[in-house]
């Protein structure tokens, strides 16, 4: 519901759809390139007023709130906006949303909320994503960002991982008085906030401010240690932690089944993003050291993350950079607007192709790929075309570096490693209700990707927030 009662809005709708919209301004291809910073210019107060006051302010409840995972109320945070009121506009946002500095940033808005402005029918939409940027922004600098402890309820609750599910899971357990520890496989929290989204998209000192008002919180983490290993569930209930998050992502990269995909020189689009992207010293021991890239790359897979890999290779200096993919532009299931930004930076796109081969030369590295060119077949069980492939029409392209970006699964080692939890497909945990996250074992909840399988940063964070709902109760009624 808008928190902002209409009688207070004076709105001539029809004079805020004719203000002059200017889009946002980005660095340029050629100047973005040379660098990991940031690409969108971020918006100034002059400019983020003169946006807000574009939002016509639909009636309750507006497509945009519904559109947002978090359903947000953007039309009363662009009405605190349009007046200059950036701290309330972010604490409005702070009341739906964990990590609104991460998402403003990192959703595709396209699709979400700027992708259902009413604008869009003759205009363009409000920019919702940018403007939430610039007022958590400046509430962090005027007057600092805090998460309200709750009074101490004596209990305490195991997160495991670190990523947005469980950030999400985190901020109300604390706001609830419960004690909150993360544990994660990895030697940093963040999950692929900081182990995978690239640093052009989401800076790790944005998410490091947010990591601090948890640790301010009293929230505790406990890295390098993967649960279902070094300790397992049934562990943490034995150290007293009264329920379980499992928040464990799907780290896995799928495998192609490829001759040759184990040469020096094929990656995997995790590892290879991770190095690419992360400080030396956040990474695990054995992974300090960046990428080895030749002149000549190709990426293969169609979806974001394969995008987040042309680009971070054409920053990483490799001189000829090509995406190959199986189906054509349209079946792509990554976002347009990376697509776009990939393209303007230099990346080129190969449709029909599929790799069958990784050939090594001479030296024992990947030296060319063969390849087979694919027409579209009938439709399959989802209505996408199945690629066939053309018969006799092999080829070989000569590169040096191949990043393979083909989805992912869960580790299955959670399930595996405790019983009475049900997994399905290769290791997603199975939640038998999604609004509480609550899992086929007593006490332990689940939400992010590891249930929904890979999907977004905002519904991770979302879900978490949700099965932390279900945990307050749990604990209150044990
Ligand atoms: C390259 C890439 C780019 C992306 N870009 C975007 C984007 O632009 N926008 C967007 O919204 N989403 C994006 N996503 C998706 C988004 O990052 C995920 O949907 C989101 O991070 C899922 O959150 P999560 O908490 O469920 O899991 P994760 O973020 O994966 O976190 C899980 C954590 O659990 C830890 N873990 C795993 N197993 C164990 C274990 N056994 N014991 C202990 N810890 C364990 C992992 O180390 C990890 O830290 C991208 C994903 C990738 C791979």
């Amino acid at each position: 519901m808008q928190t902002i009662p209409s009688e207070y809005l004076e709105i001539d709708r029809k004079a805020r759809v004719y203000m002059p919209y200017h889009d946002l301004s980005l660095r340029t291809p050629q100047e973005r390139v040379c660098d990991f910073g940031d690409v969108v210019i971020p918006l100034d107060s002059d400019r983020a007023m003169l946006e807000a006051s574009r939002c016509i302010h639909c009636p309750d409840p507006a497509p945009c709130m519904l559109a947002c995972p978090c359903h947000n109320d953007i039309p009363s945070a662009m009405w605190l906006i349009e007046q200059g009121r950036y701290v309330e506009a972010a604490n409005l946002y702070r009341e739906t949303s964990s990590l609104p500095e991460i998402c403003s940033r990192v959703c595709p808005h396209e699709q979400l909320c700027q992708g259902s402005c009413v604008l869009n029918k003759t205009h363009e939409p409000v920019l919702c994503g940018p403007l939430e940027t610039f007022v958590t922004c400046y509430q962090r600098k005027t007057d600092g960002v805090e998460i309200q402890v709750g009074k101490p309820s004596g209990k305490k609750v195991a997160l495991v991982g670190a990523g947005p599910a469980s950030m999400g899971c985190a901020e109300r357990l604390i706001q609830q008085g419960h004690a909150v520890t993360f544990f994660d496989s990895k030697p940093a929290p963040g999950g692929l906030a900081v182990y995978g989204i690239p640093n052009f998209k989401l800076s790790k000192e944005v998410f490091f401010c947010r990591w601090g008002d948890y640790e301010k919180a009293g929230a505790k983490f406990i890295g390098n240690t993967r649960i279902g290993k070094d300790k397992t569930v049934d562990s943490l209930f034995k150290e007293g932690f009264g329920a379980v998050f499992i928040g464990v992502g799907v780290g896995i990269d799928a495998k192609m089944e490829t001759p040759g995909e184990d040469l020096p020189g094929v990656y995997e689009a995790t590892d290879f993003l991770m190095r690419a992207n992360t400080d030396i010293n956040l990474l695990p021991e054995n992974m300090r050291e960046r990428p080895k890239i030749g002149k000549r790359l190709v990426v293969i897979g169609g979806g974001d993350t394969a995008s987040d890999c042309l680009r971070s290779a054409i920053r990483m200096g490799a001189e000829e950079v090509t995406c190959l993919y199986r189906r054509t532009e349209k079946e792509m299931p990554g976002g347009r607007k990376d697509r776009q930004m990939a393209k303007d930076e230099g990346a080129k796109y190969r449709f029909l192709t599929q790799p069958i081969r990784f050939i090594a030369g001479e030296d024992g590295r990947l030296a060319a790929i063969e390849c087979i060119e694919m027409k579209l077949g009938e439709p399959d069980a989802k209505g996408r075309r199945k690629p066939v492939p053309v018969e006799g029409s092999n080829f070989s392209i000569a590169v040096d570096t191949a990043i393979k970006a083909l989805g992912y699964w869960p580790d299955p080692v959670i399930g595996e490693s405790t019983p009475g939890l049900e997994t399905h497909d290769w290791g997603l945990v199975s939640v038998t209700d999604r609004e509480t996250g609550a899992t086929t074992r007593e006490g332990v909840f689940s939400a992010g990707d590891c249930v929904s399988g890979p999907d977004l940063v905002v519904t991770a964070m979302v879900g978490g927030r949700k099965a932390a709902l279900a945990i307050d109760e749990y604990l209150r009624k044990k």
